[in-house]
């Protein structure tokens, strides 16, 4: 059932508190939200989903170690002694810049919300280059719901190798092929050997686990690129004692359900069969930025990124603030320090404006360094003049992931997991259900309507052709 757009009942009305909507509860909306919580101010926070996604421990979700609660929080609870804000689920699918509202919809249910401060924080999905097709072969690692697919594609080859009647089966089905050098395919490449050589080694009959084959491909000629030749060289050396196959310079020109077609650099073309691919390569902007651009005139690249402006908002309207992997400022990369001190600069810009202060100056991104794990007891960190490696820097990959977790309750569980995947071999979550493999692809095939809903709001964006965060690669 659809109803017609409606007045967000709940609404603060105009003249009372100024009203402050967020969209978005990722990194940059959450952190903003949070920093306003002694402001005199409504803050109605709308998310598509009701949780917030940790996202830089999916592959471990994907991977068996930890479970969905542990990295997705419900955003309700995370908020709920914060007087001052709401908690809305819905998908924006609109925002009028001259009448200050956001729309936004839930199962055929439109809501107008009302706003005189507005913080976009929706962050960014998958880009494929243009390719979307491949999204049906090669799942993204975005979401909850793409973490629990790719984990019942992982655990469910494993299954169906032990059934296979004839090698070049088994073979394929134990191929393992994870698109994008980037952290996120070097974390998720790294785990999936360990899970084959370690945890499973001894869980079958007919196959032999450690036999499976884990390739990592990347078209740029580097793994881990923005952490610099020395580190990624020996982060390639790493995954390759893990038992990891990395090709560089390895473009891929196809996908289908039984494996993926590679143009090497000198031209030739080839084809890895492998039943699981997984793409770790590329991402695409939400689509509100380019609704964003549309009404006030900033720039939007190519990767569907707003450009703002030295304080985080849209030009001509001061009280747009757009933060975090939607806006493109001095080439910042797509992190979760970025869009968290954008969000909190942009709380602070309006509680000054509120104060009657004078805004503060431009905002000023404080790096603090990336890491990425190889393996177990393997992780690369880089902290500027500061580069290293190995088991110290494991341990401050794990303490950081740790305090970053949002809640008590989270930290204890992850470090329950964490013990049994990391000191013993088990892994505690390898439970994956037929609708977790298949949902995706039977929702999408319902059709336009679905897809829509899916992607975050109007898809009018082309696909982006480059990779915006110099996080990942392909
Ligand atoms: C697999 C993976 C691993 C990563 N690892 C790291 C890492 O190790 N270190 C690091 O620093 N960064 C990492 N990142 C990047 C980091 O997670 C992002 O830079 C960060 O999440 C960006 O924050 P954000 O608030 O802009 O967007 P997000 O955190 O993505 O949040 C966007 C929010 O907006 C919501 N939303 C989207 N569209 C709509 C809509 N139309 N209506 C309502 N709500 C909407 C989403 O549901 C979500 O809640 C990783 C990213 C991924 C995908």
């Amino acid at each position: 059932m659809t109803t017609s757009p409606v007045r967000d009942p709940a609404a603060p009305s105009h003249g009372g508190r100024p009203r402050v909507v967020i969209i978005g509860s990722g990194f940059g909306g959450l952190f903003a939200a949070q920093r306003l919580r002694k402001a005199d101010v409504d803050i109605t926070l709308i998310g598509k989903t009701s949780h917030h996604l940790f996202q830089p421990l999916l592959y471990q979700v994907a991977t068996g170690i930890l479970s969905e609660g542990e990295i997705a929080p419900a955003t309700r609870e995370v908020l709920r002694r914060q007087e001052n804000a709401r908690v809305v689920l819905g998908e924006v699918i609109d925002i009028d810049l001259a009448a200050r509202t956001v729309t936004s919809t839930v199962l055929g249910r439109t809501t107008v919300h009302p706003y005189d401060e507005l913080i976009v924080a929706a962050g960014a999905g998958q880009s494929y280059f243009g390719n979307d097709r491949f999204a049906e072969f090669a799942p993204g690692m975005k979401s909850i719901d793409d973490a629990l697919e790719l984990r019942g594609r992982i655990f469910g080859a494993f299954e169906l190798a032990e059934l296979a009647e004839t090698q070049e089966e088994v073979d394929r089905l134990l191929t393992f092929v994870i698109v994008g050098a980037g952290p996120t395919g070097v974390e998720m490449a790294g785990q999936i050997a360990e899970l084959a050589h370690r945890t499973l080694r001894r869980d079958f009959r007919n196959i032999d686990p450690t036999t499976a084959r884990v390739v990592l491909l990347d078209a740029a000629p580097a793994v881990l690129p923005s952490f610099g030749e020395k580190l990624g060289g020996r982060a390639r050396r790493q995954l390759g004692q893990t038992g990891v196959e990395v090709q560089l310079g390895a473009m891929v020109t196809d996908v289908d359900a039984n494996g993926i077609e590679i143009k090497d650099g000198d031209g030739q073309v080839r084809r890895i069969n492998a039943a699981t691919k997984i793409w770790a390569a590329g991402v695409q902007a939400s689509g509100l930025g380019r609704l964003l651009g549309e009404q006030s005139g900033a720039e939007v690249d190519r990767a569907g990124r707003v450009a703002v402006q030295p304080d985080l908002t849209l030009p001509g309207h001061p009280e747009v603030h757009v933060v975090g992997d939607m806006m493109a400022l001095d080439k910042l990369p797509g992190v979760a320090q970025v869009a968290i001190q954008g969000g909190r600069y942009a709380a602070d810009q309006i509680m000054r404006r509120m104060a009657g202060k004078t805004p503060k100056p431009a905002f000023e991104y404080h790096d603090k360094g990336s890491m990425a794990t190889i393996s177990r007891f393997h992780a690369v960190v880089d902290l500027g003049t500061l580069k290293f490696e190995g088991f110290i820097a494991w341990l401050m990959w794990l303490a950081l992931h740790l305090f970053y977790i949002v809640g008590f309750k989270s930290r204890v569980t992850t470090v329950l997991h964490w013990l049994v995947s990391f000191l013993g071999r088990g892994r505690s979550q390898r439970v994956a259900t037929q609708q977790q493999v298949y949902g995706r692809l039977a929702l999408e095939h319902l059709g336009p309507g679905w897809e829509a809903s899916k992607t975050g709001g109007p898809k009018t964006a082309p696909p982006a052709d480059e990779d915006m965060t110099g996080r990942q690669s392909a």
